[in-house]
């Protein structure tokens, strides 16, 4: 029985770490010189219009769901 606890702890650490990894934030986007969007030439940043940044969280959200199902 004793056992029995230590592995249902065991358990819900386990989902915890899932959860967190899960939610942290995505890794810092490096400079590249085209938007992460559609790939067109930028002086700075990470995307060519604000359509564009939007555009790509909704693909990256998209995607974060498909690896959880
Ligand atoms: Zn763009």
């Amino acid at each position: 029985m004793h056992a029995d606890i230590l592995d249902e702890a065991a358990e819900r650490e386990q989902q915890l770490i899932a959860v967190a990894l899960a939610n942290r934030p995505a890794p810092s986007m490096v400079y590249t010189g085209e938007c992460h969007y559609c790939e067109e030439k930028i002086s700075k940043g990470h995307f060519c219009s604000g359509e564009c940044r939007t555009d790509h969280e909704r693909m990256v959200w998209a995607e974060k769901q498909r690896r959880l199902m």
